[in-house]
């Protein structure tokens, strides 16, 4: 049977989840969770959802008792993670989280903690741990295809329009561009280098103090140590287009996605030539894999669950930290 999965947020990327879910082999959208009544309407017309399996914010908890359901896809702004990931999990419900996966360590860590009481799996939509292209380089860098490992880049960022959206909310969003954008370049570090980071040191510039106000990062720039000596130099921002490219070098060879991260297609090389892996919708295929490894207990070849998405928050608290201080900030290997 397919994994029946209820969307909670309705906005811009559940929408894009929403669509990219009906071409899902494995999982099915079988539910909403919206605090807009109109909303919850056009999607039940468009996607023939029962009254039943429909809920606000204030009595969803009750989805504990609907048996037609099997996980939350949590889909809200960042600050609201915490509360709905615990909820859904103390429903009895397996819970997919946005990324990131919440505001900070702590929060994470009491996430994880919670799921776990609950015996439900927590996982994070990262959708890049699927896309084929990423996934040929890691199988390369696994095999030694290119050498020791040296070196990482990674850019990402946009420009962003609106200065009266939530991102740019401090209490909503918990920053800014890190937060949101800048959290692909982390985990594309971990994923590409295969390794985790033992220092961290980190920059932040503003150009726009009335946009991005306090607590709200404009640009960071971040620079990551791993074990093996390899090193990492990142950039997130929402104050440029253009920027969204991994590049990882070895000894023997290198790799580059340009996009990286992006809805796709990713595009790339290595030093033996073109990716040519085909395109298929992330949203799509990271449905159907996640499904997988809530029902079957298959194993992600890069991991998804709630412990990665930790990971990335304690390298995020350790890059605030890095900023305020000017020091270098030591993680736990
Ligand atoms: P959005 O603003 O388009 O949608 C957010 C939804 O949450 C809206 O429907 C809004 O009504 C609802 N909401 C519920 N309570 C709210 C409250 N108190 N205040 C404001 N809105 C509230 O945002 P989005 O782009 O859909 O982002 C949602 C989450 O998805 C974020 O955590 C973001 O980082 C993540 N995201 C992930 C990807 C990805 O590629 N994995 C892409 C975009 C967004």
């Amino acid at each position: 049977r397919p994994l029946r999965v209820a969307i909670m947020g309705l906005g811009g990327y559940g929408t894009r989840v929403g669509e990219a879910m009906q071409s899902c082999r494995r999982a099915k959208l079988v539910g909403v969770i919206s605090g807009t009544p109109s909303k919850i309407k056009a999607w039940q017309e468009k996607y023939n959802i029962p009254d039943k399996n429909c809920y606000n914010y204030e009595n969803f908890d009750n989805i504990k008792e609907n048996t037609d359901i099997d996980a939350v896809y949590v889909i809200t702004p960042n600050a609201l993670h915490h509360n709905h990931v615990i909820r859904a999990a103390k429903a009895g419900k397996h819970v997919i989280c946005e990324k990131p996966m919440a505001l900070n360590a702590k929060e994470g860590q009491d996430m994880v903690n919670a799921c776990r009481e609950a015996n439900v799996k927590l996982l994070v939509g990262y959708r890049m741990h699927f896309e084929p292209k990423t996934l040929e380089i890691v199988r390369m860098r696994k095999e030694g295809e290119f050498g020791k490992i040296l070196f990482f880049q990674g850019l990402s960022g946009f420009k962003i329009g609106d200065p009266n959206q939530w991102r740019l909310d401090k209490d909503l969003a918990g920053g800014g561009s890190l937060m949101d954008i800048g959290i692909y370049a982390i985990n594309g570090a971990r994923y590409m280098v295969g390794e985790e980071p033992v220092w961290v040191t980190a920059q932040e510039t503003k150009t726009d103090p009335q946009k991005f106000k306090d607590g709200v990062d404009e640009t960071i720039q971040f620079q990551m140590g791993f074990p093996s000596g390899a090193v990492a130099s990142c950039l997130s921002t929402y104050n440029m287009n253009n920027l969204d490219r991994f590049f990882l070098n070895g000894e023997k060879g290198f790799a580059e996605l340009q996009p990286s991260t992006g809805y796709g297609p990713i595009e790339g090389k290595t030093h033996i030539g073109p990716l040519t892996q085909p395109h298929k919708t992330h949203q799509t295929v990271q449905m159907d894999e996640m499904a997988g490894i809530i029902l079957d207990g298959h194993k992600a070849i890069v991991p998804v669950d709630g412990v990665e998405g930790l990971k990335d928050l304690q390298i995020i608290d350790a890059i605030y930290e890095a900023c305020r201080s000017g020091q270098k900030v030591s993680l736990q290997a």
